[in-house]
């Protein structure tokens, strides 16, 4: 049986959701003519509470897009040194909108208001790069699911608000926060000014994101979006699959994250594991001691996938194609599994 916990981004659609996109209508969207992506906004802009809504390929584009919107080249944004937009987006802040980042040194990728407030740039002092955004991640990629304290959100909200800076939220993830902390993505609308989220993540869908807003800072969204090269003709086959995803997806991830708490405390009993990282949705991270490349190597050849990401930590990601049927098979082989004596070197 083949056990991939490489990421939540590996899943396929299912048979239901491949026929919700066959059967769905579309039209050309670049002229906003498609009426299923077009509801997908609308019910994702309700959701939130916002105005616009508006569908992107990827996560990476949404994310990249709300930057433009908020920025001016040469200024500068405050995040996480984690951050997804800094890390793993190609560079596209620099790129794409000219623009430095302030990295933090938050806990397991999150950052709190009095950092934030620490790291703004003087507006009068011309010397350095104008300060004109916050970007914050919920849950954390790098920093292992983590989630926010819905009170700290707030308290970055008001240092944004006293000093003019927007205020982005990352939350590609967002949907596995919600349902452990149960929240309601109605309070993330009334904080942020911008939210991308993603449908090809936990939610399962193929492909497609999400940026959130009001109608004052969207207005260029779809500019922005085609100078990406994200204008898509008839994508509502795609958006049909996000519609499904919603309706049918979002409460089933508190199984994703039983599954992560499960095999964490499996690894907490296996004697070559040093350490294992709080566990508060669906991503594992641990540190073993012995070699990472030769456990990952060992695991493979059984048919078991996942990432190392450096520095001797090790990630798994449960997701909805790691059935029951799976997670009991990998427990299983877990709680017997015995790290290749060779490599075991102290
Ligand atoms: C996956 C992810 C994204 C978007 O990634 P794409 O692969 O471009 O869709 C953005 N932010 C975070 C935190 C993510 O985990």
């Amino acid at each position: 049986m083949k056990i991939d916990l490489r990421s939540d981004t590996v899943t396929k659609p299912t048979k239901e959701m491949l026929e919700a996109m066959m059967s769905t209508e579309v039209g050309d969207d670049v002229y906003k003519e498609d009426p299923t992506v077009n509801a997908l906004e609308q019910r994702i802009a309700m959701m939130f509470g916002k105005e616009e809504a508006l569908f992107f390929p990827s996560g990476s584009m949404a994310n990249q897009a709300a930057i433009k919107l908020h920025t001016q080249p040469g200024e500068q944004l405050i995040a996480d040194q984690y951050a997804h937009v800094y890390n793993y987006e190609g560079g596209g802040v620099s790129f794409n909108s000219g623009v430095s980042c302030k990295l933090i040194k938050g806990h397991r990728g999150m950052i709190t208001a009095s950092q934030v407030e620490e790291s703004i740039n003087p507006p009068d002092f011309y010397h350095s790069p104008l300060t004109s955004l916050v970007c914050v991640e919920n849950t954390t990629n790098k920093g292992g699911g983590a989630c926010y304290d819905f009170e700290e959100i707030k308290r970055i909200k008001n240092v944004c608000d006293q000093h003019n800076l927007g205020y982005h939220l990352d939350g590609a993830r967002l949907w596995n926060a919600l349902v452990t902390k149960e929240e309601s993505a109605k309070q993330y609308g009334e904080i942020f000014d911008t939210i991308s989220v993603c449908l090809s993540k936990g939610l399962g869908a193929p492909v497609g994101s999400v940026l959130i807003g009001d109608s004052t800072i969207m207005k260029q969204a779809i500019r922005v979006r085609k100078i990406l090269g994200g204008g898509m003709r008839q994508v509502g086959y795609l958006a049909a699959a996000g519609l499904y995803a919603i309706e049918n997806n979002i409460s089933r991830l508190s199984e994703d994250h039983r599954r992560a708490r499960e095999i964490g405390k499996v690894l907490e009993k296996l004697s070559f594991v040093k350490k294992v990282e709080p566990i508060d949705t669906n991503i594992i991270i641990f540190t073993i001691d012995g070699k990472e490349e030769e456990f990952i190597a060992q695991m493979a050849s059984k048919n078991i996938h996942f990432y190392g990401m450096g520095q001797g930590k090790l990630r798994f990601v449960t997701h909805l194609d790691y059935t029951q049927k799976r997670h009991e098979y990998f427990l299983e082989l877990l709680m017997t599994f015995k790290l290749n004596k060779a490599v075991h070197t102290t």
